[in-house]
């Protein structure tokens, strides 16, 4: 079940095939949002483990055109864990310090630690999206860079970091309304951006740097998973049962006590 989204390594993409709405997949908003409660429960336990524990590291990743449904699927997702245990790192356009460097530079220090869960809201592989469709950088450069990205995760994983990479697809049609809404509704206003409508008219470019992306970048080590975003509560779901999924395999325990304190009395 929780394999049901991810992209199979090598597999051909075509996003416009691609259902972004619940439909196909579920038809039931209430067993959905009863079952999404129960993993939630789940994952809390398993991040507290996974905190005591301080073994394992967790990387998500997460990645959508704009309006796309990051924000809301951290808030949805993530409220309620240890927050000593989760950290978000949002990744903007680079400073001019972070150009001066290679462009995995201020990626690689904000991986996660042993214990912690690291939610990258965008990533690196902006570089191999807006900087593609944008022109940021010479295709010279970036056609390089899913080689060099699929190497930069191999390094993780082999050292201990679990990945796991979402991509939260919409439809052009839900983009409009969100936007909209971002616009007409003062409490959103702050979300908006002038330069997301130039982003939006290169949708089709977009589309086709992220069948790019994963169809190059899912990995067996860090593999892409393709949420359907346009409901919500099915976006939630699919992505809390890959979660849930994923530790539970790596099924964190709390370490034993340090010493013999079986039956200490504490006076
Ligand atoms: P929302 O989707 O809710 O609007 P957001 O992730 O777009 O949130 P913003 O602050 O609006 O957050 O935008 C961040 C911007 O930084 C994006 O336009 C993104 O493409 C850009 N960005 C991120 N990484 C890079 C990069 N490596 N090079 C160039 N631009 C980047
Ligand atoms: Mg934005």
């Amino acid at each position: 079940m929780s394999d049901l989204h991810r992209i199979e390594p090598g597999s051909q993409v075509h996003l416009a095939e691609l259902p972004s709405a619940a439909a196909p997949y579920h038809d039931n908003r209430d067993r959905a949002e009863e079952e999404f409660k129960q993993l939630r429960k789940r994952l809390l336990d398993l991040q507290h483990r996974l905190y005591s524990e301080g073994r394992h590291r967790l990387l998500v990743v997460l990645q959508a055109m704009d309006a796309g449904g990051k924000d809301g699927t951290i808030r949805r997702v993530f409220e309620g864990v240890n927050p000593q245990g989760v950290r978000v790192t949002s990744f903007k356009a680079p400073s001019k310090r972070e150009l001066a460097h290679d462009y995995l530079w201020r990626v690689h220090r904000e991986t996660p630690a042993r214990g912690m869960i690291r939610v990258f809201n965008r990533s690196h592989y902006e570089d191999v999206l807006i900087v593609r469709v944008a022109n940021l950088a010479p295709e010279a450069d970036w056609s390089l860079r899913y080689d060099h990205i699929n190497d930069f995760e191999r390094l993780l994983s082999e050292t201990g970091t679990t990945i796991l990479k979402f991509y939260l697809h919409i439809s052009k049609e839900e983009q409009r309304e969100r936007m909209q809404a971002r616009i007409d509704n003062p409490e959103k206003r702050w979300k908006f951006a002038m330069h997301d409508l130039e982003k939006r008219r290169q949708w089709q470019s977009y589309q086709e740097a992220y069948e790019a992306v994963l169809e190059r970048c899912s990995t067996t080590w860090a593999p892409w998973y393709a949420i359907p975003g346009d409901d919500k509560w099915y976006r939630n779901l699919a992505i809390a049962r890959v979660l849930v999924g994923k530790l539970d395999e790596l099924d964190p325990q709390y370490p034993p006590a340090q010493d013999e304190i079986d039956g200490l009395v504490v006076t």
